[in-house]
């Protein structure tokens, strides 16, 4: 009798088990669930936003910070910026370095209805038109953005990429941050950062290194202050593709360093600190 008893309770006790091994496989299933559901919300929620936070009208409409108290940190730390106006150059802006929120340069025009901030259009007309005087043909196709901008460029990216590969909104909001960056981590947004390409090959790829226009901005953009901000063999460090187009405004004492060193801006500002 002790016998069956004994058999009876080792089954029940398998039984149970079994079946706590599979309230937790349902918990944790759960829990993963809940997890995708709240960082996809949240995504699309801070997109919009973002969106909303800023006005088109304010392109040219300059609002310049008024006191300390703008440049304090928003919402849970993601804002890095410079802490003194003198590093205003030196602002790092990427994946993991969030613009301030709101934060608007004061603009000027630079040429064809593109602006970028005010203080840096003086160096980046005398780099073109030293550039023109050598016989080379500019065109400029990207300058000052919005968050608006930046915000309708990323999620047309996130849905060409689920078009062309078949896959879900998750996966492309993440995959589009390889080639766009994610509002309020461009530095076109800045106003600091512009898009120079030759005007008989506009096309943003590799191929632009090979134009003439793109070797002599690679090697005069230090003397205006510029670099070159994501090289080739820098990808891994700005989390950013080759951008042979790209040209950041720093001033031209890091400008120089930089280029000089074949480093990028994460690295220079690891050296300063
Ligand atoms: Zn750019």
């Amino acid at each position: 009798m002790q016998e069956v008893h004994k058999k009876e309770n080792a089954v029940r006790r398998k039984k149970r088990q079994q079946k706590q091994k599979e309230m937790k496989k349902r918990v944790m299933l759960l829990c993963m669930v809940m997890f995708l559901l709240g960082v996809f919300c949240g995504k699309i929620v801070f997109a919009k936003e973002d969106a909303e936070s800023v006005s088109v009208s304010e392109v040219v409409s300059s609002k310049v910070r008024e006191s300390d108290e703008d440049r304090v940190n928003i919402n849970d730390g993601r804002v890095v910026l410079a802490e003194d106006e003198e590093d205003w150059k030196l602002v790092l802006v990427n994946s993991t370095h969030f613009m301030e929120d709101g934060y608007t340069p004061q603009l000027a025009e630079i040429e064809n209805n593109y602006y970028v901030d005010a203080r840096i259009v003086e160096d980046l007309q005398d780099m073109l038109a030293a550039g023109r005087a050598a016989g080379l043909d500019f065109w400029i196709c990207s300058a000052y953005r919005t968050m608006e901008k930046q915000t309708s460029l990323y999620e047309n990216k996130v849905q060409r990429l689920m078009q062309e590969k078949g896959i879900s909104y998750e996966k492309a909001y993440e995959e589009a941050g390889n080639t766009v960056a994610y509002p309020g981590t461009s530095e076109h947004q800045l106003g600091l950062a512009v898009d120079i390409v030759a005007k008989d090959y506009q096309q943003l790829d590799d191929k632009q290194a090979n134009t003439e226009e793109a070797k002599w901005l690679k090697e005069h953009c230090a003397e205006y202050g510029f670099i070159l901000r994501y090289p080739l063999d820098k990808t891994e460090e700005t989390g950013i593709i080759f951008e042979p187009w790209h040209y950041r405004y720093v001033g031209k004492e890091a400008a120089k360093e930089i280029m000089e060193q074949g480093i990028c801006l994460e690295e220079y500002l690891e050296t300063l600190n």
